[in-house]
């Protein structure tokens, strides 16, 4: 039986049902029936072929990276999840595990000829195809890249964050959020609200920065301390030199120079939601070196940090806030992404793209 997605033949196409093939179940495969997906900003940027360069989209373009299903066969040589299990598949599938990133768990920095292979708009390894993502209704992985689901999560709690989770979890740990320190999280978006949410749950000090006004009242809901509102120039001047690190999910290009002002002298500005250019004009260097502050980015993180991750979230009760969908509403589900307008993580239940399938 051919599997079935939903894919796009170009940027100003809507995604429509696709059959394809996933390949057969290798050694040290896993075959997952994808049970929900979560809908990140990065599938609307790359159906929409808005990055360009290393980033450029190969259609057709089946998004999908914040994968949670169930095991439903396993290769002989697997010996790390079994039929039945409960898994997870984030944003790459393959990696050389021979460098030294792959050696130190960065995965994601994967440093090979090949790179690290994502899990979508990549090409297979093996195959040299473009590799298809979650919008479908299944999968086959190795298994050193599938995660387990803690118990306490249900699988569509569980998708987004294998995107959203990491990508935020990973630089907060790195940059030490943690107590004593004050983290402000810039963006309450599908990152952003987990981010506050893993920030806290780290102990530090978190303040949502937000242009969105009706956004404070949820950010405090989700644990913030404080809410700074990044349209009021006054209360930014207040702000000033007031943050260790500012974690900024905002997924297109911004002014920054607001931002490194509220930072602390030794303070980082890490980027995550962004990978385009910001823009001539946008960084004052002396903003800077007058107080040996950082511009970094973080790209999600690696699999040991993913698995920790959702224990930690499955440990201290953190999820994502999200609305289940249909196949059928996945291109309205797009507009409103990029709109901003969903609170605050569309995940589509895959059962029903497993409808689409044509008749035998
Ligand atoms: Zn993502
Ligand atoms: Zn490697």
């Amino acid at each position: 039986m051919p599997n079935i997605g939903y894919a796009t033949d170009a940027a100003d196409q809507p995604l429509a049902p696709r059959t394809f093939e996933r390949p057969a179940v290798g050694p040290r495969d896993v075959q997952i029936e994808i049970a929900y997906c979560g809908i990140c900003h990065s599938d609307v940027h790359q159906c929409r072929d808005e990055w360009g360069g290393d980033l450029a989209t190969n259609y057709p373009c089946m998004p999908g990276h914040e994968i949670a299903g169930t095991v439903t066969a396993v290769g002989d040589q697997v010996t790390r999840h079994a039929v039945g299990d409960r898994v997870g598949v984030g944003c790459f599938i393959w990696s050389c595990r021979e460098c030294d990133a792959c050696k130190e768990g960065l995965e994601q920095y994967c440093e090979s000829d090949q790179g690290v292979t994502f899990t979508y708009n990549a090409p297979d390894p093996d195959t040299g195809e473009v590799t298809f993502g979650g919008y479908s209704d299944g999968i086959v992985v190795d298994e050193r890249f599938v995660l387990a689901i803690p118990d306490a999560f249900t699988l569509e709690e569980a998708a987004p964050l294998l995107c959203a989770g990491i990508t935020t979890y990973s630089p907060l740990k790195y940059w030490k959020a943690g107590p004593g320190k004050r983290v402000g999280v810039a963006g309450i978006g599908g990152l952003g609200h987990i981010a506050i949410q893993i920030a806290k749950g780290l102990g530090a000090e978190v303040v949502a920065l937000t242009r969105t006004e009706e956004k404070a009242g949820d950010a405090k809901e989700l644990g913030a301390d404080d809410v700074l509102l990044m349209s009021d120039d006054g209360a930014v001047e207040g702000a000033a030199e007031s943050l260790d690190l500012v974690l900024s999910t905002i997924p297109t290009a911004f002014d920054v120079e607001p931002y490194l002002g509220l930072l602390r002298r030794d303070g980082t500005f890490a980027s995550v939601g962004c990978l385009e250019p910001l823009g001539e004009g946008s960084v004052n260097m002396a903003t800077l070196s007058l107080g040996r502050r950082k511009i970094a980015g973080s790209l999600v993180g690696g699999l040991p940090e993913t698995q920790e991750m959702l224990d930690f979230c499955a440990e201290l009760g953190i999820k994502p806030q999200i609305k289940v969908i249909s196949a059928d509403e996945i291109n309205d589900a797009f507009d409103q992404v990029n709109d901003a307008a969903v609170r605050y993580r569309f995940v589509i239940d895959a059962d029903t793209i497993r409808a689409k399938a044509p008749a035998a």
